[in-house]
């Protein structure tokens, strides 16, 4: 129990995530006295369910590819992966008793696919470098004099003393693992700038209710195009998913922060899917020429089993206004063509993200250029470093956000000290 002033403690890092775990242990490593404050009553709640709880650590990508899946703030990163970056995270959790393996697309996680036991060791490190953790410990306030930090505030009239604190208390979105986003009220509050805040990585909504009539469905395979204002901006590959509210699925997800975006800058955002990429219009209509040849009397409805899901073959029908029960060898020219052009463009207009909360990482917050991307110390007060997703940077999923906490989390608890190489 932390009682009414005063232990001074070298270093106070501000959240036990990633990267507030990998400060604190790499600041108390110089024997500084650590203190680490928790706000919930466990470390690394996200950590624990990241990679749909199997972890997603980082990447094999290289280092150019890297950067880049951090749109233009990538830059900042460089001189943290210079330090700390893939190869010394696998063998910083070698040591740890955590075997990692590659799986597609180059995402490495641990090979027991347990994201809590990443956790677990994680937190087993940093007590042994002796770094004092209280959980259940909602830090409230930087305080500084001077432009220099001598502390912060806990409790209205809680303070514990520091000559130096590490800000690491991530995003704010899942809210539930204690990501709130207090880390930018409190850098603002001394004089910081935040970026603007917005979801990314986040499932969006769209207008009507074609999304919805055909919800729970998965697209494999489908190619997906964005216009932003009618200019097309992403053509992407994969797999998406109907929802009750709009779209989710990997190639949403992953371009949904420029979606965003977009969407803020008052740009007219639209889909057009392709669930039949590898067929142009040609090929498409010859081929339903053969089916509708081949169905004779047999209904469309039972037809179209051989070219679209269950789900959507009522849907298909309706928007292209040809009677489900309508014998084959009836259908007209032109409403063959109306599902052809369907098939190859199934268009919806996405109206914006579905929330906040519902975004796995957050776009926006403590702007870069006031952060010395070699130390992770703020340019504006003495003493206040940075380190993971409370800075603005965000990244796709493929295990960079995690590489990056770590990687500043190093970076910031070895700098606190300029002893401590
Ligand atoms: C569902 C999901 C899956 C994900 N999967 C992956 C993945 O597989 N790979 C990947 O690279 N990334 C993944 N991410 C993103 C990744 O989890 C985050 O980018 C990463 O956790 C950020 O680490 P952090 O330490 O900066 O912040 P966080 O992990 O958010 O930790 C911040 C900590 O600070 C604490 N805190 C906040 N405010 C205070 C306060 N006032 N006082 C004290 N403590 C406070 C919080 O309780 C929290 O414990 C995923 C995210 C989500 C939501």
């Amino acid at each position: 129990m932390v009682t009414n002033r005063i232990r001074l403690f070298d270093v106070i890092v501000v959240g036990a995530g990633p990267a507030g775990m990998m400060a604190a242990g790499q600041a108390a490593k110089s024997a500084a006295s650590v203190l680490l404050l928790e706000k919930t009553d466990a470390v690394g709640k996200k950590l624990s369910i990241t990679g749909q709880k199997r972890c997603n650590l980082t990447n094999t990508i290289d280092l150019a590819g890297f950067i880049g899946h951090f749109g233009r703030n990538g830059q900042f990163l460089r001189q943290s992966f210079h330090r700390f970056f893939r190869a010394e995270l696998l063998a910083f959790f070698t040591e740890l008793g955590v075997e990692t393996e590659v799986e597609r697309g180059g995402r490495i996680f641990p090979s027991n696919g347990d994201a809590a036991f990443v956790t677990e060791r994680l937190l087993d490190w940093v007590k042994n470098t002796g770094v004092h953790l209280i959980t259940g410990q909602h830090v409230h306030q930087i305080l500084v004099k001077d432009r220099r930090v001598t502390g912060i505030h806990i409790k209205q009239d809680q303070t514990i003393c520091s000559r130096s604190a590490i800000l690491c208390t991530g995003g704010a979105t899942y809210r539930g693992t204690g990501s709130t986003g207090d880390g930018y009220r409190m850098a603002q509050a001394v004089g910081h700038t935040i970026i603007p805040l917005r979801p990314a990585l986040v499932p969006m909504k769209t207008n009507g209710d074609l999304a919805q009539r055909m919800q729970g469905l998965p697209l494999r395979n489908i190619r997906m195009q964005v216009f932003f204002s009618g200019t097309r901006a992403i053509d992407a590959f994969g797999e998406m998913l109907f929802t009750h509210f709009g779209i989710s699925g990997p190639i949403v997800l992953t371009h949904s922060g420029e979606m965003v975006d977009a969407l803020r800058g008052g740009k007219a955002v639209k889909i057009a899917i392709d669930l039949k990429p590898a067929l142009d219009h040609g090929q498409l209509d010859q081929r339903l020429v053969r089916e509708l040849n081949d169905g004779g009397k047999q209904y469309i409805r039972t037809m179209l089993k051989h070219l679209l899901p269950h789900k959507m073959i009522p849907v298909c029908c309706e928007e292209c206004q040809v009677p489900f029960d309508k014998p084959c060898h009836q259908i007209k020219a032109e409403e063959r063509k109306r599902m052809v052009e369907w098939m190859k463009s199934l268009e919806l207009t996405v109206s914006a993200p579905l929330s906040m909360e519902s975004g796995m990482v957050t776009m926006g917050g403590i702007a870069l250029d006031e952060i010395d991307s070699r130390t992770m110390m703020s340019k504006k007060i003495n003493g206040l470093y940075f380190a993971g997703e409370v800075m603005d940077l965000a990244a796709d999923t493929g295990g960079f956000n995690l590489q990056a906490a770590f990687s500043t989390g190093y970076v910031a608890g070895s700098s606190v000290f300029p002893d401590n190489k």
